[in-house]
């Protein structure tokens, strides 16, 4: 019993991960598990048979039954063998496929998270856990099937044949076999640590690599490499000497136990010899005994190390449930309703936000940002800008207050309707992996291709592609390598264009561009931004003589607001930041 409650969280996570992937792959398992039971009963038989044939080899001496009994062996392993090949083939099939499941289940759950989750946690954190956590629960069900099937029921019906045979020598293997059992189990908890602790070091090692990929001008141009050297060998290292004490205490366990089986053997010769020799009893008995005893051996093994092997897969199973439990830091209201078309107004309503306790970023905002016009924030580095568009796209909600698209509140709307009323340009653009149509597709995935082409020439993106060597088909490079920074932006604006979107949400890219490209860009945002609501960050003076209203913050306060022409006669932070050129 004692044992049964501490371990009660482990039976806990293999019950659920039953009940969530084992039911919907009955079928496959259900044969898997008939085909295990025809293994271990084929098992038993051929235990049984062997004092069939000690018994009619050295007492009767009959060939007709000679053929009967080569006739039956040869059937017991036949169908040993079929079962056998189906038993692998649909475990392996049902196990695949509840990887492929908890794969796309992890990524759902993931990519339906916030941004606070992003930051809490690294991706290579998240790559482990789609890769390994998925795995480990194919094997936990694997082994749960395999040992409290096959191995379990073989071991069961190898025992009733050896107790029917041979009582008394049963008794002697019954006195080993626990004690074995007992060792194994101590090493247990051990275990269970180290491999937590590896899968942390994996982590590291797939960050490090990570970082170094993505940021490897820095490190080349840094000389950082040493640094980085230092911290991938030291990752490298720790799993070593984990995955060396895991070894250690696995390659502990089998001589024991075989070393214990031997001795049990020996025993077991030693005590039929004198039953045999001088009891009177059969060979045959004794032989069907000896066999039962040898096959026991390697079903036994399994069922007492079954909790060992389970400790490994159990840890990438709990983290695989914790980051399914994780609660979503943003969730759609279950009675969210898609947001209503409206001229673009947006309303910050008594807003108070803060990322962390206790820092506050806004407190008590209010501004409305008018319909179809252009607003232009501006203020020094850190006064809330960026905080204001997060708030816009709901990446986080404000602990206080209301934002209002047209007199609907967001955080009562559906997601999807509020980010396709919403086209963003980052000042980082990002492109994904594909051609350069696929990019600025994803601006609106059903656009046809005469659309894509109308939103690269709005954006002056056109004549570039086309010059490109496969034009409009062309890959573009990890994260767009392959395009310099003005043609980037530039896709990303045919992007936003093709979306179509009522609000446009602007950050401004803050690294020079060449003149020419400066101009083709200035171009291109005047055509997506005319009589639509748009909100851009400037660092720009261009950009705030173009808008209709700029709102300057400070500490997330509205300092000033009003035209650019007004507010330099006002003289207050608005013409200092002017006079430094806005770049914060
Ligand atoms: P701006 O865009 O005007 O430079 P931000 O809106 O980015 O300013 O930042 C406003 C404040 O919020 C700053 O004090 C910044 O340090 C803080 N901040 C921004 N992003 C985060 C974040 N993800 N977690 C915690 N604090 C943040």
């Amino acid at each position: 019993m004692l044992r049964f409650f501490r371990s009660t969280e482990n039976q806990r996570l293999i019950a659920r991960l039953l009940r969530e992937s084992f039911r919907q792959h009955m079928f496959g398992y259900g044969v898997a598990i008939v085909s295990m039971l025809v293994v271990a009963g084929m098992t038993t038989a051929s235990a049984l048979i062997m004092s069939d044939i000690t018994n009619e080899f050295t007492v009767s001496k009959r060939i007709d039954k000679v053929y009967l009994i080569a006739a039956a062996v040869a059937a017991i392993f036949i169908i040993k063998g079929v079962a056998t090949f189906a038993q692998s083939y649909f475990l392996s099939r049902a196990g695949n496929s509840i990887i492929a499941e908890r794969q796309r289940k992890i990524y759902d759950r993931i990519l339906e998270q916030g941004i606070e989750f992003y930051h809490s946690t690294s991706s290579a954190d998240l790559i482990t856990r789609m890769t390994n956590n998925a795995q480990a629960a194919r094997n936990v069900i694997d082994l749960v099937v395999t040992s409290y099937v096959r191995d379990l029921v073989s071991l069961i019906g190898l025992l009733l044949v050896m107790v029917v045979k041979q009582p008394a020598l049963s008794l002697v293997c019954f006195v080993v076999g626990p004690l074995a059992i007992y060792g194994v189990n101590r090493i247990l908890k051990r275990i269970r640590k180290i491999t937590e602790m590896e899968f942390l070091s994996i982590g590291q090692i797939v960050q490090v690599m990570q970082e170094t990929a993505i940021g490897v001008r820095v490190v080349k141009s840094f000389g950082l490499e040493d640094a980085m050297r230092k911290r991938m060998y030291k990752a490298v290292s720790d799993v070593e000497h984990r995955a060396n004490s895991i070894a250690t205490l696995e390659a502990g366990t089998s001589p024991i136990m075989e070393t214990l089986a031997g001795l049990a053997i020996a025993g077991v010769i030693l005590v039929s010899g004198f039953l045999v020799v001088q009891g009177g009893q059969t060979a045959g008995s004794i032989m069907a005994f000896i066999t039962a005893l040898l096959l026991a051996y390697e079903p036994a093994k399994r069922i007492a190390r079954v909790r060992i092997s389970l400790e490994t897969g159990i840890v990438g199973v709990r983290m695989m449930f914790q980051l399914a439990d994780r609660p979503l830091t943003l969730a759609e209201k279950p009675d969210a309703k898609p947001l209503l078309p409206g001229p673009g107004e947006i309303r910050f309503d008594e807003v108070s936000f803060s990322y962390n306790e206790g820092q506050s970023v806004l407190k008590d905002f209010d501004l409305t940002i008018e319909p179809g016009k252009m607003t232009a924030l501006v203020g020094p580095s850190g006064s809330g800008k960026s905080t204001m568009l997060n708030l816009i796209m709901r990446m986080y909600d404000p602990q206080k207050g209301r934002i209002l698209f047209d007199d609907q509140d967001i955080s009562h709307a559906t997601l999807a309707s509020l980010r396709q009323k919403i086209a963003y340009v980052s000042q980082e653009t990002f492109l994904f992996a594909g051609t350069v149509m696929h990019n600025i597709r994803l601006g609106r995935e059903n656009a046809t291709d005469a659309e894509v082409i109308a939103a690269a020439k709005a954006a002056n993106a056109h004549d570039f592609i086309t010059g490109l060597a496969k034009g409009y088909d062309t890959e573009v490079g990890e994260n767009g390598t392959l395009l310099s920074g003005g043609q980037r932006q530039r896709i990303s604006i045919a992007r936003a264009m093709l979306r179509n979107a009522e609000i446009l949400l602007l950050d401004e890219a803050t690294s020079a561009l060449d003149a020419e490209s400066e101009a083709l860009f200035r171009d291109a945002l005047q055509q997506l931004t005319a009589g639509r609501t748009t909100i851009v960050i400037a660092h720009r003076l261009s950009t705030v003589h173009q808008a209709d209203t700029i709102v300057v913050l400070e500490n997330g306060q509205v300092v000033e607001s009003g035209a650019h022409r007004d507010l330099l006669r006002q003289g207050g932070l608005y013409q200092k930041l002017y006079e430094y050129q806005l770049m914060p």
